[in-house]
């Protein structure tokens, strides 16, 4: 595989127009003009790069998905918000509107790259989160662009490959989160890098499932039960454990509040794992020298069924093994811990560090290595 072109391949940027590609999905609370930004990370995450552009005389357009318009322009989806609140932090760098407003970006259809990039001299991916999606914007610039990835994508790039390619041992995975289908083919990827696998959120009930526990009516997929037979098959054949709660909490079959073994009875849901399987998966990670977490061990928006996901976050917090949290719920559980700052790297890009963790590449670097600058 070729290099990646960096910020310094673009060459001199002095009055240049550079399209920057960044992710302002931000999310919003409240309706059409009185939306709200509830949180900027994402936006300040960017600044680094258009700062670098900006300090060398570069003439930055920004541009970003919001929401899904689904091709049609739909004010309820502007970008208007973020124009604002990037006009404070960045005075006087432009921002396109959702490109998603047009059906090209999605489709990656070459009239809409063509009007992209009209009027543009080099281009910047800095949208991790978007790189695993062969949209126009993402794929399209660098055909014809010297491009190069921004210092945010640069940064994603270096600790995720790293984790793929050289780990520190033991390396632990420890995934849940609701997305179980999504997540069960890095399941697989992860099962050859990785020393162990804690599993736990709804995850946790089709491995539960698979291995003839009760689950009661707890989220899970019947579909998946046969790939988490194989995996947990393949996982012993290779010596490898994949941990799963040896207790849950959640409500039973009257609604109420309950606390439970492995097994659940008839009618009870599982939200949470129990205090029993957070001091077993606080071992773990405590005992690693590598920790990739993705997708919270509960419901923890419930404030009732948050212990779980809050006692493997301070876990990540404590332990001397080199952390990565990917995932948006798993970022904003660690936030809401207040425990974002004591990680190693926080991931802006949930799909895709997952996409790149499996596969080792993901479409909008492959696109930047075929740029004519690369
Ligand atoms: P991430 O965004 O970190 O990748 P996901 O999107 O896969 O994570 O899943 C996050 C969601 O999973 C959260 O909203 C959480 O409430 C939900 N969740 C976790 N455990 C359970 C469970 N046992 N039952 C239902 N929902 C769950
Ligand atoms: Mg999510």
């Amino acid at each position: 595989m070729g290099r990646i072109p960096t910020l310094a391949d673009l060459g001199d940027v002095s009055g240049k127009r550079v399209l920057v590609r960044t992710d302002f999905n931000v999310p919003m609370e409240g309706e059409g003009d009185a939306r709200v930004i509830t949180d900027d990370f994402r936006i300040r995450a960017a600044l680094p790069t258009i700062n670098w552009l900006t300090e060398r005389g570069a003439q930055v357009v920004t541009c970003s998905h919001l929401g899904r318009p689904k091709g049609q322009p739909n004010p309820k989806y502007s970008m208007d918000p973020v124009r604002a609140r990037l006009a404070e932090l960045a005075p006087g760098v432009e921002l396109l509107e959702n490109l998603r407003y047009d059906a090209g970006e999605e489709g990656n259809d070459p009239a809409f790259v063509a009007k992209l990039v009209d009027g543009i001299d080099m281009y910047v991916d800095d949208a991790f989160g978007a790189c695993h999606r062969a949209h126009a914007s993402i794929v399209g610039p660098p055909r014809t662009l010297p491009s190069a990835m921004g210092l945010l994508l640069q940064k994603e790039v270096e600790v995720l490959l790293g984790l793929r390619n050289e780990p520190k041992h033991p390396f632990v995975a420890v995934l849940g989160g609701s997305k179980i289908s999504d997540k069960l083919g890095v399941v697989e990827a992860l099962l050859r890098v990785v020393d162990s696998l804690v599993v736990g959120g709804a995850m946790c009930f089709t491995f539960l499932a698979a291995q003839g526990y009760g689950i009661g009516d707890s989220l899970w997929e019947p579909d998946q039960v046969d790939t988490c037979k194989r995996l947990l098959a393949d996982a012993a054949a290779a010596g490898k454990a994949i941990h799963l709660p040896e207790d849950l909490v959640g409500t039973d079959a009257s609604g109420n509040f309950a606390t439970f073994g492995r097994s659940l009875p008839p009618g009870a849901k599982g939200f949470d794992i129990g205090p029993g399987s957070a001091a077993a998966f606080t071992d773990v990670i405590m005992d690693a020298r590598t920790v990739f977490w993705n997708g919270p061990m509960g419901m923890f928006e419930d404030p009732r069924f948050e212990a779980g996901t809050r006692t493997v976050a301070q876990a990540m917090a404590d332990t001397k093994a080199f952390t990565v949290v990917g995932g948006g719920d798993s970022a904003a559980a660690l936030a809401q811990f207040r425990l974002d700052d004591e990680v190693d790297h926080v991931s802006t890009g949930g799909g895709a560090s997952l996409e790149l963790l499996e596969l080792g590449d993901l479409p909008g670097l492959e696109a930047l290595r075929g740029a004519p600058n690369a």
